[in-house]
């Protein structure tokens, strides 16, 4: 067959190279079936609230000599629609991050702004619940990325924080720098004192669509794409996201990044001067 013939052209060559192939295949045949399996759950997770829509207006319609009830479903009918809408734009901003080349219009940007956008995008909720936010960022940080992608990769550790914890707690983010020896590193910690992850589920929450408490992340808006669009924009960033917890007492995600040194990329301010 085809794998025969492809052994016996490749085998003066080693059976390194074979492995090469076959990996290839393999890889190829993992991909796909990531593909499919994507396309699977998008459906899914969509059914729901399109479903809950039909019945509901559905209902509207059963009720309409009676306003009261009319104006419950339609109530109703606006969190199922806004529910789709950010489900919708979940998919597209993952999709984003998965396809554009992140450091193709990378610049240095300021961790301050970067803080500062991701507070205010949850300064509601977090009101709401009475959070408190704090934060501690050594001065004058820059990575070297994409302003947007970061900027949501953030925002969504700190929405989490928010949403997973619980009322009159504090939520604190903090920046800095590490030295090591393949260049200066910025790090971005966000620490919350919510209901924390087990061992078992850290492992998963960078899944796409993976939940621990499917109706609880329904209930706050989740969709179970914001982890994996954080860890998809770490590693295009040539970065890392890491989660530390203690269940019943909080989290912490933490972001690292290359440093913009300068103004610069990090390759061209890598120098011995710094
Ligand atoms: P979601 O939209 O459900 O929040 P994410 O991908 O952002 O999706 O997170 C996946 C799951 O990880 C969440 O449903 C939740 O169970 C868990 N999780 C994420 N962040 C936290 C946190 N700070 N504390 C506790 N659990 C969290």
């Amino acid at each position: 067959g085809e794998g025969l013939a492809v052994s016996a052209r490749v085998a003066p060559l080693g059976s390194r190279l074979v492995l090469l192939l076959v990996e290839d295949l393999t890889e190829a045949r993992r991909i796909e079936a990531v593909r499919r399996d994507f396309v699977a759950n998008v459906s899914h997770e969509l059914k729901t609230p399109v479903g809950a829509l039909s019945l509901l207006s559905e209902a509207v319609m059963d009720a309409s000599d009676d306003p009261e009830a009319v104006n419950r479903f339609a109530g109703r009918m606006q969190i199922e629609a806004t529910r789709l809408t950010s489900l919708v734009q979940e998919i597209i901003d993952l999709s984003r991050v998965q396809d554009d080349d992140a450091l193709v219009d990378a610049e240095p940007v300021a961790v301050d702004d970067l803080v500062a956008e991701a507070v205010d995008r949850c300064r509601q909720p977090a009101n709401s619940k009475q959070i408190t936010m704090a934060t501690g960022t050594t001065p004058d940080l820059y990575i070297w990325g994409n302003r947007g992608q970061l900027a949501a990769a953030l925002g969504n550790l700190v929405e989490n924080a928010v949403n997973y914890s619980p009322a009159r707690t504090r939520v604190g983010i903090a920046g800095r720098r590490i030295s090591g020896s393949g260049g200066d590193r910025i790090e971005i910690s966000v620490t919350d004192q919510g209901i924390g992850i087990s061992e078992r589920d850290r492992e998963r929450v960078f899944e796409r669509f993976y939940r621990v408490d499917p109706a609880r992340s329904r209930a706050t808006g989740g969709t179970g794409l914001g982890l994996s669009i954080v860890k998809h924009v770490a590693a295009s960033h040539g970065g890392e996201v890491t989660v530390w917890s203690v269940e019943g007492q909080g989290s912490t995600f933490t972001l690292r990044l290359p440093e913009a040194a300068r103004g610069r990329s990090p390759e061209a301010g890598a120098g011995p001067d710094r």
